[in-house]
């Protein structure tokens, strides 16, 4: 078997060029032809001695997730499906903006979290997502999107918001990070890796410890009744301690604020008396609000709150000192607004068959 070194970080690519008998410098110039370059025919690496090439030919290879599909919106926003074998598919969403390009990433095949409005969620898990598969979505978008060595960069920024629990895949995720971070690689600031998580309380506390990134937090209701309802994981860690969690977070984070996600589902969490007890509810915790409007699917049983009660809720927490943003819908004829981003996943947990059942 040749090593893939794709999901290699600088560390490992030291290790792996002192097995071959080379220098430590080599590490970092696999690193910009593999991730600034795209690159991923070793002959093609030029500043490396052709015996050196060769040999990398042959006990080597830069393997990403083949792309079965790669579509474009109406208003630029691209998506790729990534095939990660066995039936699972796994997706990754460009949006450009004017002043950024923002690639939401995810982390794994499907998601074991179950939250009740969620398309991954329902598809349930399969399983956790390679080095490889979580930094190859990264690669393939800057190599698509046209990224040489000089040019600019069309993405600014990540946000691992795509399938999957992040913090459920600790380890993996990480270290993707810090490629993501490192500056032969591609060089995003702290600032502009944004992970986002339901609230895994004690992965926040390492993350915060082993990779501090800007951090999202997926609240969704103001009190435990209603987030042990649409967040299950709420029952094991809920709001208080996940609000300490974030006060603690900040403390070690590039930011020093979080942000709080809060998806707007008609008459369930999105009044202005529940508005108002969010207002309260977080009041310790430095933070600013993205409003995001539910992305419909078959079977959700929710709809999305209408325009005007999103305004009014907005406004609550805006009087109330907290700035607030309006996720606006991208992509929307692809799919590709966050939350959408379904893919396909051989259900591990055989949750289909299990609601079936309980439906029978
Ligand atoms: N598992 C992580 C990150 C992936 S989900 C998390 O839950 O935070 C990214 C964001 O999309 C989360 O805030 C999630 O709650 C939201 N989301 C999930 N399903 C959605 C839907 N149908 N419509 C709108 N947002 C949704
Ligand atoms: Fe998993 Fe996030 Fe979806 Fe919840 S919202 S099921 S944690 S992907």
């Amino acid at each position: 078997m040749t090593a893939n070194l794709l999901g290699l970080g600088s560390k490992q690519l030291k290790e792996f060029c002192a097995g071959l008998g080379e220098k430590p410098f080599r590490a970092k110039q696999l690193l910009r032809w593999i991730h600034h370059a795209g690159v991923d025919d070793f002959s093609a690496m030029t500043d490396m001695a052709k015996p050196l090439r060769d040999r990398l030919a042959q006990c080597a290879r830069v393997t990403a997730p083949k792309v079965i599909r790669d579509s474009t919106a109406a208003d630029g926003t691209r998506k790729w499906l990534l095939d990660v074998g066995t039936g699972n598919a796994i997706e990754a969403v460009f949006i450009p903006e004017t002043n950024r390009g923002t690639l939401c990433v995810s982390s794994q095949a499907g998601c074991a979290l179950e939250c009740s409005f969620c398309s991954t969620g329902r598809q349930g898990f399969n399983r956790n997502l390679t080095v490889e598969e979580i930094i190859g979505q990264l690669w393939w978008a800057n190599k698509s999107l046209g990224r040489g060595i000089e040019t600019e960069r069309p993405i600014s920024n990540v946000v691992m918001m795509g399938m999957g629990e992040p913090l459920a895949n600790f380890d993996n995720v990480v270290a993707a990070m810090q490629l993501m971070l490192d500056d032969s690689a591609y060089g995003l600031s702290r600032r502009r890796v944004t992970l986002s998580t339901s609230g895994l309380v004690p992965a926040i506390d390492r993350l915060g410890d082993e990779c501090p990134v800007a951090l999202a937090v997926s609240l969704h209701a103001p009190n435990d009744a209603l987030r042990d309802q649409l967040v299950p994981i709420n029952r094991k860690y809920p709001i208080k301690q996940l609000l300490a969690a974030c006060l603690r977070y900040i403390e070690k984070a590039p930011r020093d604020f979080v942000t709080f996600e809060y998806v707007m589902l008609s008459g369930v969490n999105d009044s202005v008396g529940q508005a108002r007890e969010l207002a309260r509810v977080v009041k310790s915790v430095p933070c600013k609000f993205n409003l995001i409007p539910f992305n419909p699917f078959p079977d959700s049983g929710y709809t999305r709150s209408d325009p005007q009660a999103m305004a009014q809720f907005r406004d609550v927490l805006m009087q109330s000192g907290y700035t607030t943003t309006m996720r606006k819908t991208r992509g929307d004829d692809i799919d590709a607004a966050c939350g959408q981003l379904a893919g396909q996943v051989q259900d591990k947990t055989k949750r289909q068959q299990r609601r079936m059942a309980e439906v029978e």
